[in-house]
């Protein structure tokens, strides 16, 4: 079978279209046909060597799929069933093994297989954000940054459904209208504004209850000065780059901050909290009151070109690989 290998850490360069042999599911496995892979940041980090993994290996960790072969001891799924799942290393590849504990049931007249890859990571990436690291009610005022990227644009949707006033940041005109479409109130273009001024101005001085950052580097700093006195700093990416150490006194100074650096897997660490989140997001896709747009879609091959849009701040929405 082709996959995307990684023989050596570095740029997009060093992803290598291949031939591996299929794997073989072990006790508790279910091997997946892949419908489609999902692209994140995260892969970018990993095929760096920002994240650690040593090479060689396979990239990619979201996809959805057809159960080809089932292990020992898997009752939950059988061949021919369609799943979808954010965790399983090796998935920008024709097949993968993933754990059933990691898998999710998708309904495919219900919600297409390559809309389910699309959706997994990005979408409850969002989900725990205004659920559980910030529950968002009726009131609050949320500042997401990169609201036109795939966790923004989700990110919006679901800020707006909890009730919450939504202002974004984008670097172009066209993503800003984008995350407008997706419901934010209020858009900055933080390429050309001050985005902490803007947001100051926008809420009349008083600050945004909780900040959703995944730009990080550039952004961290001003982040910090949009809170409101008591507000949550919820870092959670580093499109720009890692954020510095900080000096713990500076959120006394601005205000009694509180800052919190979570990732998808501290809030999926149970089955029964993964498909809470993923059931969530498949049926609200289902219903068509959650839109994945899918803004870029790459044979398996041109996953080197993903990773150059990616990192060059050329998408929107979600990228997808198609084997
Ligand atoms: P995006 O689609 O959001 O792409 C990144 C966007 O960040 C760009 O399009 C760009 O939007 C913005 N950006 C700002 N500065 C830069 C820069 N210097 N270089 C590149 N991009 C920049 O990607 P994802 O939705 O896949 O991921 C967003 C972030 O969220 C990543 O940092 C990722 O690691 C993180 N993440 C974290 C998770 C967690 O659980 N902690 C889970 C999933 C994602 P613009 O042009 O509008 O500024």
């Amino acid at each position: 079978m082709k996959a995307i290998r990684v023989n050596q850490h570095g740029g997009p360069e060093v992803l290598s279209y291949e031939d591996v042999p299929v794997p073989e599911p072990g006790e508790g496995e279910v091997r997946v046909r892949l419908a489609a892979a999902g692209v994140n940041y995260i892969d970018t980090y990993r095929r760096s060597g920002l994240y650690p993994t040593e090479p060689p290996f396979t990239l990619g960790s979201e996809g959805a799929g057809e159960v080809d072969a089932v292990g020992e001891g898997v009752e939950e799924f059988s061949v021919g069933d369609y799943v979808a799942w954010a965790s399983a290393p090796g998935s920008y590849a024709e097949y993968v093994v993933v754990p059933a504990e990691n898998l999710v049931p998708v309904n495919v007249t219900l919600v297409e297989a390559r809309v389910a890859a699309a959706a997994m990571l990005q979408g409850m990436t969002a989900h725990y954000l205004t659920h559980s690291t910030f529950p968002l009610e009726e009131g609050h005022t949320a500042l997401v940054h990169a609201a036109a990227g795939g966790v923004g644009l989700l990110l919006c949707q679901m800020a707006k459904m909890r009730g919450a006033t939504v202002i974004g940041t984008a670097g172009t005109e066209e993503k800003a209208r984008l995350a407008r479409e997706a419901g934010a109130d209020e858009m900055i273009l933080y390429t050309e504004q001050d985005f902490v001024e803007e947001t100051r101005r926008i809420t009349g001085g008083e600050g945004v209850d909780v900040v959703y950052d995944s730009v990080g580097r550039t952004t961290f700093d001003g982040s910090l000065d949009c809170l409101k006195m008591r507000g949550y700093m919820v870092l959670f990416g580093q499109s720009s780059g890692p954020v510095p150490p900080v000096d713990l006194q500076i959120l006394n100074q601005k205000g009694g901050l509180f800052v919190t650096r979570p990732s998808l897997a501290h809030y999926t660490a149970t089955r029964e909290e993964l498909l809470w989140r993923a059931e969530s997001i498949l049926s609200w896709i289902g219903q068509n009151n959650l839109q994945v747009r899918i803004g870029g879609t790459y044979a398996l091959s041109d996953a080197a070109q993903a990773h150059r849009d990616l990192e060059g701040r050329k998408t929107t929405g979600k990228l997808i690989l198609i084997p």
